[in-house]
């Protein structure tokens, strides 16, 4: 759609690369399962030549979805990770990455267990306080890592503050969206330079499909990713593109109903006899209340709650029956997990400590469902403590 700012975001989600196939009107987007494409002769070719270098489903996808986070173009890979991990190829050995010390674990594992080998060095701070920022800099930081809010402490760091000490540092900043989606977080108008996302979660939302999204704001780093799609292969299927073209055209009824369902349930939580602690944004009592409302335009759906122990989290996770006990997030169906043991257990006790992830710790994706649906499973699984 040309001139696709003059829209909304529902409006854009439906119809930014979404356009009817010119040549038979197909109002779904068509996929294009080839490998490869006739040349017309020498040099002349209709734009596309080979499928790791380009493909028009997963071309479309692209244009979607920097439109949604209001960049200049998006290169979409073959999971969050690859997507991840395409960024970093940006940068050389000596290099020195600031990032928030609890991200999504496969981040850190990619970085410490990975790219330290190739001679990349990286910091972990609390990016809640951009002193911690600020302080962590070295002449040789090129980037700055935030996921906001964090997986599952949910607690926020600044964007624009942070992209103020970015700029006057020359470091690139990155910020992962994935837990807000663009919907209710626009991190590129607050001044970061590059968007990620797992799409996985909830641009696709149905659970159905991996996949991962960098949107760009420089010409430079489109250019660099395109280079790195060719050269490195990671890239993202005409089929999971295509999926992720259908999943996002709900993303703005979705993203109201998972915000909608989320504040119920942490409410209904935050009043809870047997519920110790709730992290959730959107809960006058969080930390960073007054920034989550000015930074955010919905809260989201992801909550985490203190048990009490590993007990009484086994407890009540083996009676629940409308959440499924699961890793991941962003479905249309409400998944619950326990940090400790599953998507945490990486990092080990002495990790987890020092963040302040607790054994008894819940977190929860509130699908949308009816929630009185996901109250009662609440409700009749925390009276097993
Ligand atoms: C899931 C996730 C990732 C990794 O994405 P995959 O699609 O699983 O590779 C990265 N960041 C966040 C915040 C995530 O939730």
């Amino acid at each position: 759609m040309p001139n696709d700012k003059q829209f909304g975001f529902a409006t854009r989600a439906i119809h930014s690369g979404q356009e009817p196939d010119p040549e038979t009107g197909a109002v779904s987007p068509p996929i294009y399962p080839t490998s490869t494409y006739v040349q017309q002769a020498l040099g002349k070719n209709k734009g596309y030549e080979y499928a790791r270098v380009s493909n028009p489903t997963r071309t479309r996808l692209e244009e979607n979805l920097a439109t949604l986070e209001g960049g200049i173009a998006s290169r979409v890979f073959a999971s969050g990770m690859a997507a991840i991990n395409a960024i970093t190829t940006m940068y050389k050995s000596g290099d020195h990455v600031v990032c928030g010390n609890n991200l999504y674990g496969g981040t850190p594992r990619l970085f410490n267990q990975i790219l330290t080998g190739y001679g990349l060095e990286f910091t972990y701070v609390d990016t809640s306080d951009v002193k911690n920022v600020e302080r962590a800099l070295r002449k040789n930081t090129r980037m700055v890592y935030v996921e906001t809010p964090t997986n599952p402490l949910m607690a926020l760091s600044d964007i624009q503050a942070i992209s103020r000490v970015c700029r006057r540092a020359k470091a690139e900043f990155v910020v992962d969206n994935t837990f807000m989606s663009p919907y209710f977080q626009q991190p590129l108008s607050l001044g970061a330079d590059m968007v990620v996302h797992s799409t996985t979660k909830f641009l696709n939302g149905h659970s159905d499909g991996l996949g991962g999204v960098v949107v760009c704001s420089k010409p430079e780093q489109v250019e660099r990713l395109s280079f790195v799609q060719k050269a490195a292969g990671a890239i993202l299927s005409p089929f999971e593109s295509w999926l992720i073209l259908r999943g996002v055209k709900t993303l703005a009824v979705r993203m109201e109903q998972h915000d909608k369902n989320g504040r119920i349930v942490a409410d209904f939580l935050s009043t809870h006899k047997k519920v110790k602690r709730v992290y959730y944004p959107g809960l006058p009592d969080h930390p960073q209340y007054e920034l989550a409302q000015r930074q955010m335009t919905g809260f989201g759906s992801m909550i985490s709650f203190e048990t009490g122990s590993l007990a009484n989290a086994n407890k009540m996770l083996k009676k629940v029956r409308v959440c499924s006990l699961a890793e991941s997030l962003g479905g249309v169906e409400t998944l619950i997990s326990h940090p400790a043991t599953m998507t945490h257990a990486g990092i080990g006790v002495k990790g987890r400590r020092d963040i302040g992830i607790t054994d008894g710790m819940v977190r929860i994706s509130v699908g949308i469902e009816n929630v009185e649906d996901i109250i009662a499973d609440l409700d009749q699984a925390l009276a097993a403590i």
